[in-house]
């Protein structure tokens, strides 16, 4: 999970949000949802291909969780706050008079949002526990929960880690071991360690795909550092380049990448 900045503008400089009309129909359907409580059936438009479109580009086609590729695989327009039910909290009726607000929608790979086992691969035949974010909020404390449009979410104090909240700066909760699998950079940080539980970012297939990243900047490292060591700069702004385009934002598993470029030696056991 990265940082991405809701007010990021597009290559042109312009802002990234669903286009016309959305906006204005999402304003006439959250007009509905608060006339009708809790009782309001949650109407297609979250996930109009305008939205999704929008979400596509913010998100630089990633899931907002786990920074998988979406352009390959189906993936939902997920609600931060759900809008349907809380699990943690069974009397909840959802966040339904958010289910339109662009700030509350995230893109997310099918094994981050919804219940998925983590299936056996060849070289591990166990499979691991169901898990999946579906309509899990938990808080850190459950009174200061928002039950209607009258409540004040910066009350809320949220245990899943929010992409787009700076303050929440979501890699500086994260470590990466040398084979590729996410923990809490602190092991007491319970922000950190519910993120990985609600959205089950210790899969093995994403450890694994993580892992490829992490070798792939780790040699890229080595061989800049001797090319710069070597006197060999003609190609010192090639290999730049090339580890600029790992670490980047738009970059698949950016975080990863960002960890070993801080500190190449805590993975100089990699060959
Ligand atoms: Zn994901």
């Amino acid at each position: 999970m990265i940082h991405i900045d809701r007010a990021r503008p597009d290559a042109n400089g312009q802002a990234i949000r669903p286009r016309d009309p959305w906006t204005s129909d999402a304003g006439d359907a959250t007009t509905r949802a608060l006339g009708e409580g809790g009782a309001h059936q949650v109407e297609d438009l979250y996930r109009d291909p305008k939205a999704k479109a929008a979400l596509e580009e913010l998100f630089h086609r990633k899931c907002a969780y786990c920074e998988a590729p979406l352009a390959n695989a189906t993936w939902d327009v997920e609600h931060f706050r759900p809008k349907g039910r809380v699990k943690e909290s069974q009397t909840h009726p959802g966040y339904y008079w958010l289910a339109y607000t662009w700030e509350n929608l995230y893109p997310s790979c099918t094994f981050c949002n919804q219940k998925r086992k983590d299936a056996p691969t060849w070289s591990d035949p166990t499979t691991g526990a169901a898990q999946g974010k579906l309509d899990q909020f938990p808080l850190a404390d459950e009174t200061q929960r928002a039950v209607d449009y009258h409540g004040n979410l910066a009350n809320e104090q949220p245990l899943m880690l929010d992409p787009c909240q700076a303050a929440d700066d979501p890699e500086s909760h994260f470590a990466f071991d040398s084979q590729g699998q996410i923990l809490a950079r602190d092991p007491a940080d319970v922000r950190a360690r519910e993120t990985i539980r609600i959205c089950n970012l210790k899969r093995r297939r994403l450890r694994d795909e993580r892992a490829k990243v992490l070798v792939r900047v780790v040699h890229m490292v080595r061989v800049l550092d001797l090319a710069t060591g070597s006197g060999q700069l003609a190609i010192v702004p090639a290999l730049q380049a090339l580890l600029g385009a790992e670490v980047q934002d738009s970059a698949q598993y950016a975080a990863v990448a960002r960890t070993v470029q801080r500190d190449p030696a805590a993975f100089s056991g990699i060959t």
